[in-house]
């Protein structure tokens, strides 16, 4: 993509207020333009210049930024930049977006491709791992590069979708798999095309007759909502069933414009789903994941999936102890809607696919008696009406 200079003042103030300076970005965001999302894409931030002057940046993001140059480049809306809390190192927006020189440091287990998707995939671009259902990669680069990315190898790489060849031999081998009935448009960032392109994909995807859901996995309406436009809306809805998995991280994701996205797109009779990546020193607290689900039910979200952080090479930092998210999961159930619970599982190293991780419910089971802990850690006897009358019929 072109690289234009930002049509937006240069946070840079020639007044050196520091009032002014420390304030953050100095957006006009009454402009049209703001809404843009063209324009939000032209104006991403990918250069320490731009943010130096805006936010007071560590030594390490200074250094991160710095390194960062090729894949995974920092790229930030300004949208999204925005909401970037200037003088706090730990703010959750912040931290999600902005490299640092951890990313650089070398962590035991971190690998390239944890997830072996490269060698699950017959032809480029598709990862068939499950016998019933793929995952269609159709774009490498997205609106903003979460710094825990797990394509970090292949995203924001040259050549922005796939190229036409390759989709072809992809649906062709969509064509010619029956048991496939659901496919998962991803990326990079599906939404980075236009809507024409991707209505190219979409209604050749529908037009497969095993096909029979169709889900896009997007973080545009948390990272771009202005690209939740009324097109895009009208155009899915002539394919349902459709599905969405948004891509939401912290409560702060949330904010009206993200909310009128996300209302529309449901509004559109999209079931909307979302995808939370525990990280340390963003999200791992209980009472982080809870507001954030809480605040996602309020906007027609139903938390999904809460995942283990993929051991990625540069994400040693943000991974948490696997008890940490068993224990949020413990620290859920019972005490919140059911509906505000995700599944938490761990997508396991080496192509293994995503493994479910639960606290232990059963205390003990002998003989077809149960003896089962509620949210309160009270004990219930559980006995098997089956296992009696298995004896019976003896
Ligand atoms: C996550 C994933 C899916 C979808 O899994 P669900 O549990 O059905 O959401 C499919 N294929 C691949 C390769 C995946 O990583």
């Amino acid at each position: 993509m072109q690289k234009k200079e930002p049509a937006f003042p240069s946070p840079t103030t020639d007044s050196a207020s520091s009032a002014v300076r420390l304030a953050g970005f100095q957006f006009p965001t009454d402009t049209p333009s703001w809404r843009d999302w063209k324009w939000q894409i032209a104006n991403r931030l990918t250069r320490l210049e731009q943010l130096e002057e805006a936010i007071r940046l560590t030594p390490s993001e200074r250094e991160g930024i710095r390194l960062s140059g090729g894949r995974l480049s920092m790229g930030i809306t300004p949208y999204y930049a925005s909401l970037i809390d200037p003088l706090d190192p730990d703010c959750p927006i912040r931290r999600q977006a902005i490299p640092s020189a951890e990313e650089f440091t070398n962590s035991p287990y971190g690998m390239v491709d944890p997830l072996a998707e490269d060698s699950h995939s017959p032809v480029p671009g598709l990862v068939h791992r499950y016998p019933d259902r793929a995952l269609l990669l159709i774009s490498s680069h997205c609106a903003m590069y979460c710094r825990y990315c797990t394509r970090r190898r292949m995203v924001g790489e040259h050549g922005r979708a796939i190229p036409p060849q390759r989709l072809d031999e992809a649906l062709d081998y969509l064509r010619s798999h029956g048991t496939i009935r659901d496919i998962i448009i991803s990326g990079g960032d599906p939404l980075m095309l236009d809507d024409d392109v991707l209505e190219y994909v979409i209604s050749s995807l529908r037009a497969i007759p095993h096909i029979e859901i169709i889900r896009i996995g997007t973080r545009m309406p948390v990272t771009l909502p202005y690209r939740i436009t009324d097109d895009l809306c009208a155009m899915l809805r002539k394919y349902h069933p459709l599905y969405m998995s948004l891509h939401f991280t912290h409560p702060r994701d949330i904010t009206p414009d993200v909310a009128e996205a996300c209302g529309k797109l449901a509004d559109a009779g999209i079931p909307l789903g979302s995808q939370t990546v525990l990280l340390k020193g963003i999200n791992d607290s209980t009472a982080i994941i809870r507001e954030l689900m809480h605040g996602l039910l309020k906007i027609r979200v139903r938390p999904y999936y809460l995942y283990q952080c993929d051991q990625v090479i540069g994400t040693g930092h943000f991974q948490t102890p696997v008890a940490t998210g068993i224990r949020i999961m413990q620290e859920l159930r019972g005490h919140t809607s059911g509906y505000a619970i995700p599944t938490f599982v761990i997508d396991a190293p080496g192509g293994g696919g995503k493994i479910p991780l639960n606290p232990d419910y059963v205390v003990a089971s002998e003989d077809g008696r149960l003896i089962l802990r509620n949210f309160e850690d009270r004990l219930f006897e559980y006995r098997e009406s089956s296992h009696d009358f298995m004896l019976d019929n003896e």
